[in-house]
C-alpha cells in the first residue's frame, strides 16, 4: 500500500468523480491533502495544509468536503477517544496505533491470511461487518 513511503506519495490526477461524489476543486485538493501526508490530521489540520492551494477557503466548507468524502466512502473518518475526529484515506481494513511520545497515528495492516475469530472469543455466529483497532505504545526512538 501507498502508505509504507508516506514521505514519497505519488499522487495521480484525482478523478473528476469518485464513487458517485463530483470532485470539484476543493474535494480534489483536500482528498490530495490527506493521500499526500497519511498522518490522520483532523479537520483543521486539513485546513491550515490546504490554506495555501486554495485562499478562499473557510473551516466550515473544508468540514463540508470531508463530511461528503466520508458519505461516498471515499476516506474514512476515525474517532480517538474525546479527541476531534480524524481522517484516513486508507480504506483497506487496519487499526491504528498511537505513538504515546510523539502523538503520531500510524496505519497498521493485518497480516495476510489474519482472521480474527482465531484470537478473540466472539459470540456464537457473529458476523464482523467492520472493525476498529487502536493499539497505544510507543516506538523505539530513531
Ligand atoms: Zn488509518
Amino acid at each position: 500500500m501507498v502508505s509504507k513511503t508516506p514521505d514519497q506519495p505519488i499522487v495521480a490526477e484525482i478523478p473528476e468523480e469518485i464513487s458517485g461524489l463530483r470532485m470539484t476543486r476543493q474535494r480534489q485538493e483536500i482528498y490530495r491533502i490527506l493521500i499526500e501526508q497519511r498522518d490522520h490530521p483532523t479537520a483543521n489540520e486539513v485546513f491550515m495544509r490546504a490554506k495555501d492551494r486554495l485562499p478562499n477557503l473557510s473551516l466550515a466548507t473544508v468540514y463540508n468536503c470531508l463530511e461528503a468524502l466520508v458519505q461516498h466512502g471515499i476516506i474514512r473518518q476515525v474517532n480517538f477517544e474525546r479527541e476531534s475526529s480524524r481522517y484516513c484515506p486508507n480504506l483497506s481494513e487496519h487499526g491504528h496505533f498511537h505513538d504515546a511520545a510523539t502523538g503520531g497515528i500510524h496505519d497498521v495492516d493485518f497480516k495476510p491470511g489474519f482472521n480474527l475469530a482465531d484470537v478473540l472469543e466472539l459470540p456464537p455466529g457473529a458476523v464482523i461487518h467492520d472493525v476498529e483497532i487502536t493499539l497505544r505504545g510507543k516506538l523505539p526512538s530513531p
